[in-house]
């Protein structure tokens, strides 16, 4: 008998590799919106955000071939591709946010921006949320509320309460805002106190990962103003949140209000090829190369570059930020009109939106959304969780979803939930 695929990858991959799904899926083929198992049945992808455009989008995969048919090397030599991207990328931000470095995954991004933080300030302080990832890297994976590092955490790392729209810290929505700032000086202070000193405050503006909870513009205010006060700097991790997918703004930054001085992407930046970057005012870079003296062998390579700047292009050719406003605005207005006792809030911006599942006192239906999930998929609708309860449906497809893509997730969310009582 030859081994199944699921014992293959114990085997070759080592056990304990995640996949989705109780019965993980076999995909072999994607368009668009759509993907294909290996037994041809086709599901609705209503999750992967990094195929941004759309799955294997002819003009992505064109730039890609034609590139790679002519020239992949590093950027130890001079090339256009990279100037030419990093001049369309550094318009889409405000003056002052100038240069770029490139990397291959977010991980590196953010790496790279929090030794950006250090190189700025000459102080090792970090502030991020207790629950939150940003990568993967020994530095990174400090931040990361899933599993503790081994030997506990640098005690250079302080993390603040996430904030919350269904229980916001302080207990009130309004007083939310100054209550995480007030956190976050306090754990300024401690750094400084403990002679770490402050360095940076990371977040995603959309606290993607912390179950993107709704918060009004000028939610961070307050925040930033204690960072600047404290000499430190704002990272904003744009890898969910960028590129146009909350609809209302390119960046997240941008929809809360807020002007970082670093900002870090990923994911969807070149359409599944692993493109990753950093953009930050040039003195903040020139303190980084002077302190680092940085160099990634595949970051910003010619191909890497190529794709890159046919997402871009295609953004741009299919007004696909506008089309995640109108859509999202679509699929949260028919979210809301959903009828059952589980769902406590409804939230989202353009094409990153959910519902949160919780019983009448609050208590997390954790299993409940699990299995809603497993539901969809039999019903070829592939969508996901989150969630510091992994209560909240994370529902996040490429951006070219359409109103009819949205009405047949909501009918079949529909029938899902009709089909079972909280
Ligand atoms: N930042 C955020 C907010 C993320 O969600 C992730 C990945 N899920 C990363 C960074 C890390 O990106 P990568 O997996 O490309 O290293």
């Amino acid at each position: 008998m030859p081994d199944t695929l699921p014992d293959r990858r114990a085997r070759l991959l080592g056990p304990n590799m995640p996949t989705f799904y109780r019965d993980p899926l076999h995909i072999i083929r994607g368009q668009g919106v759509w993907l294909w198992d290996a037994e041809g049945r086709k599901y609705l992808d209503c999750y992967n955000n990094v195929p941004h455009v759309g799955h294997c989008h002819p003009h992505v995969v064109d730039a890609i071939a034609r590139q790679a048919a002519t020239l992949n090397t590093h950027t130890r030599y001079l090339h256009e591709g990279i100037l030419d991207y990093a001049e369309r990328l550094t318009g889409l931000f405000a003056d002052g946010l100038d240069t770029v470095v490139m990397a291959c995954t977010g991980s590196e991004a953010n790496d790279i921006a929090l030794r950006m933080g250090q190189a700025m300030t000459t102080k090792t302080g970090i502030v991020a949320t207790d629950n939150t990832y940003h990568g993967n890297t020994a530095l990174v994976s400090q931040l990361s509320a899933k599993k503790p590092p081994i030997g506990g955490y640098a005690p250079n790392i302080r993390r603040v309460p996430a904030p919350d729209s269904l229980r916001p810290l302080g207990g009130t929505k309004d007083g939310q805002a100054q209550v995480f700032a007030d956190h976050v000086t306090r754990a300024i202070a401690e750094l400084e106190a403990e002679g770490f000193g402050f360095a940076s405050l990371i977040l995603c503006p959309f606290f993607a990962n912390e179950g993107f909870p709704d918060l009004p513009p000028g939610f961070l205010d307050p925040t930033v103003k204690a960072v600047r006060a404290a000499g430190g700097i704002v990272i904003a991790d744009e890898v969910q949140p960028g590129f146009g997918r909350l609809g209302s703004h390119m960046w997240g930054h941008q929809k809360i209000g807020i002007e970082p001085d670093v900002i870090t992407l990923g994911k969807p930046m070149a359409n599944g090829h692993p493109v990753a970057a950093v953009v930050a005012r040039t003195e903040i870079t020139a303190a980084f190369r002077e302190a680092f003296g940085y160099f990634n062998t595949f970051g910003g390579n010619p191909v890497s570059c190529a794709a890159a700047m046919a997402v871009l292009d295609v953004l741009d050719d299919e007004a696909l930020v506008a089309n995640a406003k109108a859509v999202g605005a679509y699929a949260l207005d028919r979210l809301r009109a959903l009828d059952h006792p589980g769902i406590k809030e409804v939230r989202g911006s353009g094409l990153f939106f959910g519902v949160e599942f919780a019983d009448d006192d609050l208590a997390p239906m954790t299993e409940f959304t699990s299995n809603v999930v497993e539901a969809m998929k039999a019903r070829g609708i592939l969508l996901n969780r989150l969630g510091r309860h992994y209560n909240c449906l994370k529902i996040r497809p490429p951006m070219p979803f359409s109103m009819e893509n949205a009405d047949l997730l909501l009918d079949t969310l529909a029938e899902v939930l009709a089909e079972m009582p909280a």
